[in-house]
């Protein structure tokens, strides 16, 4: 019998549909800036053991906020489907997020299922996890013993206080970093922490959370405070400037720029400095990203699947493509036509928020348009 594309394949290059047709494996699939889709962010969960002001404010995540009911979200069979189109049109790399990932029941069955994924040229799949890492310290090993390759995990400050406030939950710095010592028990390396500054908050947090993970091997990376969402009522005054946090770790900890490891990486390293003037790899980097004051669009590869299986462009993007509502519906996509969608979004892909905001920021033209939560889309 054959059956009949529900996808239309008239816009796609000739050589991709005729690949897709086939189910070959293809080059690399480009988007309307000629970037290559290469990471896959997924949000496994919309819902968050934490209310950080600046991401769930209790505000307006309480007992009134409506989050997805179960039967919206993907399955764990689900996401693995679409991951496995995803990894056949160029993903080496998935980060699960959230939410709080680590809330969603059995995530290791689905990181076990992902682990198993090859590329077309039959390697395996990076995968990668970000967490407030309230839950990591009894799920480390679980997770590592399932093929979870790297972690991320957040911490804004060591000042329990701050942190509980920011936190909102009450939820203690030991906590967290209980979660980064049972991650390296368990076998993990190359472990980033996540440090969002934000001006006149935590700001000074910054000399002491470098000084703590300076030479530990875990990497901290220092984020400037973004416009994602509509619910943390974002300020410009509120961002302090890449530029001016390597300044400040600078003049404590001498720093020298480090080139990028990978093409397309968000954050910009600096590498400490030993007593002979050079990087001292004993000592370790910190990375600082500028999504606000230097964006990085320009290198954008990162496709993200929301919570409810909607593939989103662009962390800022105000709607996505449903993916769920082809794999569900009766009659439901080939894996061939859901792969033919894929490129189809992302040949056609655009999106530069960033380095538009920054250049309207002086102005009063920033978007009004209403974005999805970071907790919806993932971070
Ligand atoms: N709950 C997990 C966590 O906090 O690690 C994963 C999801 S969270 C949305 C992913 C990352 O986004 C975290 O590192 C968080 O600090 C960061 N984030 C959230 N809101 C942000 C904002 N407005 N600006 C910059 N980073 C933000
Ligand atoms: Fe939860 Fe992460 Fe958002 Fe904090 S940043 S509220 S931990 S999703
Ligand atoms: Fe990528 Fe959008 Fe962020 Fe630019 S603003 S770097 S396109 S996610």
């Amino acid at each position: 019998m054959r059956t009949i594309p529900i996808i239309d394949q008239r816009h796609l290059k000739p050589e991709l549909a005729n690949a897709i047709a086939s189910g070959d494996p293809i080059g690399q699939l480009l988007d309307g800036y000629d970037r290559p889709l290469h990471d896959l962010r997924i949000s496994v969960t919309d819902r968050c053991n934490f209310r950080c002001t600046y991401c769930m404010p209790k505000e307006v995540f309480n007992a009134s906020y409506s989050y997805l009911p179960h039967a919206s979200l993907l399955s764990f069979e689900e996401i693995t489907r679409l991951a496995r189109q995803f990894v056949a049109r160029g993903v080496k790399k998935i980060r699960l997020t959230g939410g709080e990932p680590l809330l969603r029941k059995h995530l290791e069955v689905l990181i076990e299922q992902l682990a198993a994924l090859r590329t077309p040229a039959g390697e395996a799949v990076e995968i990668t996890l970000t967490t407030n890492g309230a839950l990591l310290a009894r799920q480390a090993r679980s997770l590592k013993d399932a093929g979870l390759n790297r972690i991320t995990v957040s911490l804004d400050g060591l000042d329990d206080q701050l942190f509980r406030r920011i936190n909102d939950v009450d939820f203690p710095v030991s906590g967290v970093l209980a979660g980064l010592e049972a991650a390296s028990k368990a076998g993990f390396s190359n472990t980033k922490v996540n440090m969002v500054v934000k001006r006149g908050c935590n700001e000074q947090e910054i000399l002491p959370m470098a000084r703590y993970f300076q030479g530990s091997g875990t990497i901290l990376r220092l984020i400037e405070y973004m416009d994602v969402g509509a619910s943390n009522g974002w300020c410009i005054d509120e961002v302090l400037p890449s530029a001016e946090i390597v300044k400040r770790v600078h003049e404590v900890m001498p720093l020298v720029a480090l080139t990028p490891s990978v093409p397309g990486e968000t954050a910009e390293r600096w590498g400490y400095v030993g007593a002979d003037g050079q990087y001292d790899p004993k000592l370790g980097e910190i990375g600082v990203i500028s999504s606000v004051t230097n964006p990085f669009c320009g290198g954008c590869n990162r496709a993200r699947i929301s919570t409810e299986g909607k593939l989103f462009l662009c962390l800022f993007a105000t709607d996505g493509h449903d993916l769920r509502g082809l794999m569900r519906k009766p009659g439901a996509s080939t894996d061939a036509q859901l792969q033919a969608q894929i490129v189809k979004v992302w040949q056609a892909r655009t999106d530069r928020y960033s380095e538009m905001r920054t250049a309207e920021l002086f102005t009063d033209r920033i978007s009004s348009a209403r974005r999805v939560e970071m907790s919806y889309i993932g971070g």
